[in-house]
């Protein structure tokens, strides 16, 4: 396996990572997950984006130039000789003794690799069933940080009442999915927690949002309550490795007739034009 270490790709066995690696510490950095469709990063300028933001919004210096990594991200796929995968990509605050304030002498660490992935395609025929649990995560859901384990316990407890997908709420208010942004369809409108501080703004709910407005349906970046998506018409989340996925039951209860809505399969299906049109040689 190759993996790239700031601009330099080496093999994984010649990569050390610090014991005293802040990310590793303290959870000190972030990441992005990019999909690769037919060898090509799709979305990847806005991927690259919201990288920058987020280090912007920890003070964290990028230890490589955005179009220094587009190239190394690009020949990483190419010497794996990759066409559907992702990339992960993070980057820490680098090593330093371990005490809670910035180190004056550490040096940021960019990783990356390649790993397996495959568009879920029967899930998204299918659908995926979600229960709602409490988002217990920190303020700032919008910087893409590697503190995960608020989403990690989320999604564990969904796994173990056998669902897919947890969907978070702050008081009676549904925030997002562990790992997804949540839409709910109701007479024909679409409906999404606004992107602020409490959600990750989704590389995917964005596209899901331009696409939905290409095709004349109505949307609404409004907060929604936890009965608003038993009662909604359809719902579904939107993810990166997930794509754009029906949810057909939320605790055990049907979402409308319990099988993938309409204005969801149009949505699967523009997505899936996009990825073909953005991804192309
Ligand atoms: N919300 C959370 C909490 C996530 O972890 C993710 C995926 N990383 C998303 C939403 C979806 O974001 P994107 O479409 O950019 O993958």
């Amino acid at each position: 396996m190759l993996v790239l270490v700031n601009d330099q790709i080496k093999s994984r066995e010649d990569v050390r990572i610090d014991l005293e690696d802040r990310g590793y510490q303290f959870g000190d950095g972030i990441y992005e997950v990019i999909s690769v469709y037919n060898g090509q990063p799709f979305l990847m300028d806005q991927h690259m984006q919201r990288l920058e933001r987020s280090a912007r919004e920890l003070m964290l210096d990028l230890p490589v130039s955005i179009g220094r990594l587009k190239e190394k991200v690009q020949a990483l796929i190419e010497q794996e000789g990759r066409s559907t995968c992702s990339v992960y990509l993070q980057v820490t605050r680098g090593a330093a003794p371990r005490r809670h304030p910035f180190p004056t002498s550490a040096t940021p660490v960019l990783t990356g690799y390649i790993m397996d992935s495959n568009p879920p395609r029967d899930l998204h025929a299918e659908g995926i069933r979600a229960i709602t649990t409490d988002d217990i995560r920190w303020l700032r859901c919008d910087i893409k940080s590697l503190n995960l384990l608020g989403s990690v316990l989320a999604k564990q407890k969904a796994v173990e009442q056998g669902c897919q997908e947890a969907i978070l709420h702050r008081s009676d208010t549904v925030t997002e999915g562990s790992s997804t942004n949540v839409f709910i369809v109701k007479n024909g409108t679409l409906y999404t927690h606004p992107a602020n501080h409490l959600i990750l703004h989704g590389i995917t709910r964005h596209a899901a949002i331009q696409l939905a407005e290409k095709l004349n349906t109505n949307v609404k970046e409004t907060p929604f309550k936890r009965e608003d998506l038993y009662e909604a018409d359809e719902v579904f989340v939107t993810g990166t490795s997930i794509e754009i996925c029906p949810v057909t039951h939320v605790d055990n209860r049907a979402i409308g007739n319990g099988q993938p809505g309409d204005v969801t399969k149009q949505l699967q299906r523009a997505f899936y034009d996009l990825i073909v049109e953005e991804t192309a040689m």
